[in-house]
């Protein structure tokens, strides 16, 4: 079958990356008959360097005519001086809303063979974590109305947190069918203790879990499930959350695995549709030296396979490469350990490759 991607490889080490997983696609492809075909275009600062604004229409364009979209990262020093609404970043607030991604999934996958790179004591993870965060990706706060009004106290600053059923519906729908594909427990995140918008969004979840009655649903206020993430992480499987709340519980469910250059990321739209990126950025202290980790950009096209393409098995076999890749002992500077060996981010790509090819 015939896939056409959009490939966004971007700035920094979003190309070093990007090459390696291209290597890693082409042999998934070869293994099953698959044809992968890319169409490249810019966004962040290359794009700015090139054509004066971060997010070309004709990126968007070509995005939109893709059957999903893979990105390496964007930004970096040379544009850090540009004003907020012309930096590299903001491509990708573009690209979410231009592609209506409503729905961001992170997994928190702490592989066993690196569990020495986890902060938390061993007991605490033992057996390895593997949580998914679901998060919205489109509302609430970051996209409520927002402003600035004199007050009798100075000036004030408000932004509103708002969230309509439909919203709330269809990032719940996303994030039971997860939990259907998993181990049918969602945990759903909100401060219904405090906020209107958090009680609404209780009623709607509640309401949708009717129609998955083999899933275990439970509410968590967020300041309980920031704590109980460091405390007992293994009791969450499939974690449901706001925009707000979900960008920082990502950060930190992905901070327990202790390693930024593993961890993929989906961005999803209606249908099949998605974006799929790694969850570090574009790294410009590393970028170009052949250092950069490539696993978390090649998970993220595992995440493509599963997610978009509906292609379990060559998914299962990318993961099932890394992990091997792992075992062999071969680590990247960032998580790398006494006794293991250190290699580049090319060689790390060809050894993934190997490993599919011998599985
Ligand atoms: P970063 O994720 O780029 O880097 C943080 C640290 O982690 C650095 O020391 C870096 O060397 C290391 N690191 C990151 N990815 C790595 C990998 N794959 N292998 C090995 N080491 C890795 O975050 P930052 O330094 O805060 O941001 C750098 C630039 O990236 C900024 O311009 C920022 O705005 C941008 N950014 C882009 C995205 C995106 O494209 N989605 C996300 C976050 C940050």
């Amino acid at each position: 079958m015939n896939y056409n991607i959009a490939l966004v490889p971007g700035d920094g080490i979003g190309p070093d990356v990007t090459a390696e997983s291209v290597k890693v696609m082409d042999k998934v492809g070869e293994k099953y008959g698959h044809k992968f075909q890319f169409t490249t275009v810019l966004a962040g600062g290359a794009a700015i360097d090139a054509e004066g604004t971060c997010l070309p229409r004709n990126t968007v364009d070509v995005c939109k005519n893709s059957d999903a979209v893979f990105l390496g990262a964007v930004g970096g020093w040379k544009w850090d001086t540009l004003p907020g609404d012309q930096r590299p970043e903001r491509a990708i607030l573009g690209l979410r809303k231009e592609l209506g991604l409503f729905a961001n999934l992170r997994p928190a996958l702490l592989f066993e063979e690196l569990a020495g790179a986890c902060p938390l004591k061993a007991e605490i993870i033992e057996g390895g974590l593997d949580i998914v965060v679901v998060r919205e990706l489109t509302g609430g706060i970051y996209f409520g109305e927002k402003g600035y009004k004199n007050t009798e106290l100075g000036r004030a600053a408000y932004d509103v947190e708002q969230y309509s059923e439909e919203e709330v519906k269809r990032i719940a729908v996303v994030a039971f069918d997860m939990a259907m594909k998993r181990n049918k427990k969602l945990i759903s995140v909100d401060k219904a203790n405090v906020l209107e918008s958090s009680r609404l969004w209780r009623s709607v979840v509640t309401e949708i879990a009717k129609g998955y009655p083999e899933v275990a649903l439970n509410h968590m206020y967020v300041d309980n499930a920031a704590m109980q993430l460091v405390r007992d992480p293994k009791q969450f499987d499939v974690i449901v959350t706001s925009n707000l709340f979900g960008d920082i519980l990502s950060d930190e469910a992905s901070m327990i695995t202790g390693s930024i250059g593993m961890l993929p990321s989906a961005s999803l739209a209606k249908g099949n549709f998605g974006l799929y990126e790694p969850i570090h950025g574009s790294a410009p202290d590393i970028a170009g030296q052949n250092k950069a980790n490539p696993m978390a950009s090649i998970l993220s096209f595992a995440m493509m396979m599963r997610y978009t393409f509906g292609l379990t098995n060559e998914a299962d076999e990318i993961e099932k490469a890394v992990k091997s890749v792992l075992g062999k002992g071969c680590r990247t500077a960032d998580i790398m350990s006494p006794g293991y060996e250190l290699i580049g981010t090319k060689e790390m790509g060809d050894r993934i490759v190997k490993a599919i090819d011998e599985q």
